[in-house]
């Protein structure tokens, strides 16, 4: 795989290199120019395969302030040059550690597309020593930890839940880097279930089951990552058990992470669910400001500068959401203190804040405000949305509410009953599933689904 890294002399990356040059002259003279300086110039065309074009970014901060504001015209504009739709990765150099050694700029990805490649090359920014430990994470990262003593024997599975952002995928990565340190060649596998799934169908469609299950069962450490992306997702959900039981059953380690635990994992197998439960089941909570604060400032280390103290705790206690929001709002500052060449001060925070976070301070909405939202694009009442009518149309208002409701509130299924007006869980269930399903099959009913919840919960 370490030659998918290579620039080699194939006609593909040479009028991808010279398309990515021209995309880059064209917004020259288009974008401040500090910022094309700080954020453009330095973007390397790194990779081209299959209409998927990879462009390296020189650090996390550039990567971030990238894709927030320039993605889709870089992406846009490439296209143009090449006369044909892309899609643009933008990948972060792994400068602490170069990943092959010939090659003189080597990448590490965000993007799933990279890590998923059978040749797993973790973050190399996400180790247990820069991993903040609180009240909030100690369990996940013990359990973590106790994986590396006794692999495949103590915590197996281990299961880790959580919100997303909030540090689960850097617990997988760093237990990966930690036995690549001892040995590069270790057999782990790290997967989204969301890859899983992609990767199993693409091999059903070839008729090449075989070659995947080789590959997956190979592991001697599995991690898999999201493992809520395959609820419903039936056949997906059969391989991954059998993947499962085939590795438990050799001692392998199994280490699963998803945003709920394995018994809000409906309407997913019972056997699969019990599966995951057999081991040490984790969850990692929201971080209390300390924690937050002492993240900020180790992650502004890991960046090169000191964060002082006041600063950290007016971020860490303005800044709302996850983990990843505190990183987020860090990267902003450091980009507007290198634009506006100025040190980070408190005033400086104070005004980012309210330019950026303002509007995310925003509570879920309410039951009554997911019904409304329903009924107004499927133009279905709110009284009959929680009825006793079968009529089709209604049937169908009803389960999108149901799984809105769901994906919002995280409430459980009998609870979400008694809000339907006493109905039975099971029924919840069934129509969760429904939708879920709907939704990967039909783009039209993707489509509204996708603007009932951007009306009701934006950005979610
Ligand atoms: P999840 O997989 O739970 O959605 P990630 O592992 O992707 O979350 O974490 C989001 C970001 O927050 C990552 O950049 C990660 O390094 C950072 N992060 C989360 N928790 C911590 C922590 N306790 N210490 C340091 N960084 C953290
Ligand atoms: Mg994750």
């Amino acid at each position: 795989m370490a030659d998918q890294y290579t620039f080699d002399d194939d006609g593909d990356m040479t009028i991808f290199k010279s398309a990515w040059q021209r995309v880059l002259e064209s917004l020259k003279g288009k974008v401040p120019k500090t910022v094309f300086e700080r954020f453009l110039a330095p973007l390397v065309a790194h990779h081209f395969e299959d209409d998927v074009a990879e462009v390296v970014c020189p650090g996390r901060f550039v990567y971030e302030w990238t894709l927030d504001k320039y993605h889709s015209v870089l992406q846009e504009s490439l296209a143009k040059e090449l006369g044909r739709p892309i899609k643009l990765n933008l990948l972060v150099e792994a400068r602490e550690k170069p990943l092959v050694a010939s090659v003189g700029r080597t990448a590490i990805s965000t993007a799933p597309t990279i890590s998923d490649r059978p040749t797993f090359k973790p973050n190399p920014a996400y180790t247990f020593e820069n991993f903040v430990v609180g009240r909030s994470n100690q369990l996940a990262c013990a359990g973590a930890r106790a994986v590396l003593e006794s692999i495949g024997t103590r915590y197996n599975p281990l299961f880790i839940y959580g919100h997303p952002g909030l540090g689960k995928t850097h617990l997988l990565h760093a237990i990966a880097n930690r036995i690549l340190e001892d040995d590069p060649h270790f057999p782990i596998r790290y997967i989204t279930a969301q890859q899983f799934m992609e990767d199993f169908v693409n091999a059903l469609q070839s008729k090449r089951v075989d070659q995947f299950r080789r590959i997956q069962r190979s592991a001697q450490v599995w991690l898999i990552d999201d493992v809520q992306m395959i609820l419903g997702k039936d056949r997906t959900q059969e391989e991954v058990f059998h993947t499962f039981n085939h590795l438990y059953s050799s001692g392998r380690q199994i280490v699963i992470c998803s945003d709920r635990t394995p018994r809000d994992l409906l309407p997913m197998d019972e056997r699969l669910r019990s599966r995951f439960e057999s081991g040490l089941v984790a969850d990692i909570q929201s971080p209390d400001t300390e924690t937050r604060c002492a993240i900020l400032r180790s992650k502004a280390k890991q960046e090169g500068f000191d964060l002082q103290m006041d600063i950290a705790m007016f971020l860490a206690e303005n800044v709302p959401g996850s983990v990843r929001h505190l990183e987020g709002a860090l990267t902003k500052l450091a980009a507007v203190a290198s634009i506006e060449s100025k040190e980070i001060s408190l005033e400086m925070a104070t005004s980012m804040v309210d330019d950026h976070f303002r509007d995310m301070v925003r509570a879920k909405p309410t039951f009554k405000q997911i019904l409304e939202a329903v009924s107004k694009r499927t133009q279905i009442e709110v009284k009959d949305i929680t009825s006793e009518s079968r009529k089709g149309p209604v049937t169908n208002a009803r389960h999108i509410a149901i799984y809105m409701t769901r994906e919002i509130t995280n409430d459980s299924w009998k609870h979400i009953g008694t809000l339907f007006g006493n109905r039975d869980h099971t029924s919840m269930m069934h129509g969760y599933k429904k939708v879920r399903n709907l939704i990967n099959l039909d783009r039209e009913f993707n489509a509204l689904v996708r603007s009932i919840m951007d009306d009701v919960y934006p950005d979610h």
